[in-house]
């Protein structure tokens, strides 16, 4: 028998998220994303959504201890390269996740997902304070959106990106390494992702795209950027690669013709 030393392995990112039954967002965006970037993709379901691209019909959390079952699983055998972490429902979830990542040392991408763009709330507001507390430490990149980033702060949304920059330096003192604003809901011709970091912020800046096709975007930018951590790409690089990645997804996304709401992005 191979040493398994002398075998050569595929990278593999695990995510843990929501599944999406319409697979344009969630656990379905985050693998296809894993798969279109070069990186084998491992799972842990922490909710299971009916959904489609004109909203969300009914949601079940899996229960915590087959949360942590799963983590388990995949941690024992297939070590993740980097992991996301998406939609987590409500406490238990939190504190599940958190415990079953206590010795994990590799990047994490933490998307705190909140509502869907449909409106449909997929964390509860009483799990806030434990997504503060519990998991936003633990991050190596946190990808709030700006109506994300003013909920965890408490605070209005940012209207400028000079306000999004403060807004990511406080969300910074929460714990995360790094923080990247995410722009798509602002205004203006381009939109800005502003990466924050303790040494500095950086800029990534494409034209807006005017599409009601958007639906899992959040997701699949940041399974992108967790799949570049994972190839050996450094936090900057990594943003920039998924970052352009995502804004040629969404120009194609247009062209998939899927669903009659918010369609997907093409993975
Ligand atoms: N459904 C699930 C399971 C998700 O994890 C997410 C992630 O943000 C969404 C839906 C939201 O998708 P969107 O807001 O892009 O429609």
């Amino acid at each position: 028998a191979q040493s398994e030393t002398s075998m050569p392995r595929a990278r593999t990112a695990l995510t843990i998220a929501g599944s999406d039954s319409g697979g344009g967002a969630g656990i379905q965006a985050d693998l296809k994303t894993f798969s279109a970037r070069g990186v084998f993709g491992t799972s842990a379901i922490t909710a299971i959504t009916a959904q489609n691209t004109q909203g969300v019909q009914a949601v079940s959390v899996v229960s915590p201890a087959m949360i942590t079952a799963q983590i388990g699983s995949v941690l024992g055998d297939i070590p993740p390269d980097a992991i996301k972490i998406g939609m987590l429902a409500d406490v238990p979830v939190i504190d599940a996740v958190a415990d079953a990542l206590a010795d994990y040392r590799g990047p994490l991408v933490l998307d705190p997902v909140m509502v869907a763009k449909s409106g449909d709330a997929l964390l509860a507001a009483t799990a806030r304070e434990s997504l503060r507390t519990r998991l936003l430490p633990l991050a190596a990149l946190l990808t709030p959106n700006l109506p994300e980033a003013a909920c965890l702060l408490g605070t209005g949304e940012a209207a400028s990106v000079e306000e999004a920059e403060r807004q990511g330096r406080a969300l910074l003192r929460l714990g995360p390494r790094a923080v990247l604003m995410k722009g798509g809901h602002g205004s203006g011709p381009d939109c800005v992702d502003l990466l924050v970091t303790s040494e500095t912020s950086l800029r990534f800046t494409a034209p807006r795209i005017e599409t009601p096709h958007t639906h899992g975007t959040g997701c699949t930018l940041s399974s992108a950027i967790a799949a570049e951590l994972a190839l050996g790409h450094d936090l900057v690089a990594a943003i920039g690669r998924a970052h352009d990645w995502l804004h040629h997804a969404i120009r194609a996304g247009a062209g998939l013709g899927i669903g009659r709401g918010h369609g997907p992005v093409h993975h």
